[in-house]
């Protein structure tokens, strides 16, 4: 019988995965991490029992997180990215030729260290940019007595259990608003509406009076199963969403970047959200 990784995500469904091979297998300081070979999804990383990456669909949620704000933004000097261990943000992120400064502030050095020797495409030597700055903390700590400014902040958390519920507090939001130039933006994951739709709430109602503009756009990960997951967008800023397909091709061209799932006319698709999210935000 072969073995099987079953996700603990939900407590009366989970996706499972057969395990051809256990590459490495701990409990960090922080949290249990296991690396597995799957033959459909390739070499799959998951923390506390929940999938956070795999080899084969990575490239959907990290260019998404990353290209919608940068591309939004315009002139990203200084990124700061909360969480994104296995590097995929990271690499994303280096692409975007206005970008001079990233911090990243990772709680677990384990995941970076076993992301970079398991999943080294991820990351393809991001962690060696000397544009990079990564710090080893807990995100909500490093926040809250940050006093550097960034033109864009992504939080690439786990879901909102473990070491990753405090990425969802309201402390944290405050700090990321704090740590924002004018007409900065936060994006978040934010789990997979269709089955942690309180979690859209929640976020939606956290950035009240926090953001002029707070919205969501979606992007289908496979292995984050129930349909569109949902990033969180929150900036002063409110005409950077409303930005037209031919001004974000035009610095999607300039770029001169190949992506695998991001392109221009899904940015601007993006912001587009079901009825039933709607619904429930309102
Ligand atoms: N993309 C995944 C998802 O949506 O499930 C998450 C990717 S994984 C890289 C998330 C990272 O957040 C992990 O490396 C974890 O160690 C880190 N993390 C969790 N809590 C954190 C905290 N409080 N501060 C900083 N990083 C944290």
């Amino acid at each position: 019988m072969s073995k099987r990784f079953i996700e603990t995500l939900y407590k009366s469904y989970g996706q499972s995965f057969i395990v051809d091979e256990i590459l490495f297998e701990s409990k960090t300081e922080h949290q249990h991490l296991i690396i597995f070979n799957n033959d459909q999804f390739g070499r799959v990383m998951a923390l506390d029992g929940v999938i956070q990456t795999t080899e084969k669909d990575e490239f959907i949620y990290h260019e998404m997180l990353t290209h919608v704000p940068l591309f939004a933004h315009g002139e990203a000097n200084r990124v700061l990215i909360i969480g994104g261990g296995d590097g995929g943000i990271l690499r994303e992120v280096l692409r975007h030729p206005e970008v001079q400064h990233v911090t990243m502030v990772e709680i677990d050095q384990a995941v970076v260290d076993m992301c970079k020797k398991y999943f080294p495409k991820h990351s393809d030597g991001a962690f060696d940019d000397p544009r990079v700055n990564l710090v080893i903390d807990d995100g909500v700590d490093f926040i809250i007595n940050n006093k550097e400014k960034f033109d864009v902040i992504i939080s690439d958390s786990t879901d909102p259990e473990g070491p990753g519920e405090v990425l969802f507090s309201s402390r944290f939001y405050q700090g990321c608003k704090n740590s924002l130039t004018d007409g900065g933006i936060l994006a978040t994951q934010n789990g997979v509406s269709f089955m942690q739709i309180e979690e859209v709430q929640t976020t939606y109602n956290r950035f009240e009076g926090l953001f002029k503009d707070r919205w969501f756009y979606a992007a289908p990960v496979p292995t984050y199963v129930g349909g569109i997951m949902t990033l969180a967008w929150g900036t002063d800023d409110i005409s950077l969403r409303q930005k037209s397909v031919e001004q974000i091709r035009e610095r999607f061209s300039q770029a001169n970047m190949k992506t695998r799932y991001y392109t221009p006319e899904l940015h601007v698709a993006s912001f587009a959200l079901p009825q039933y999210v709607i619904d429930a935000l309102n």
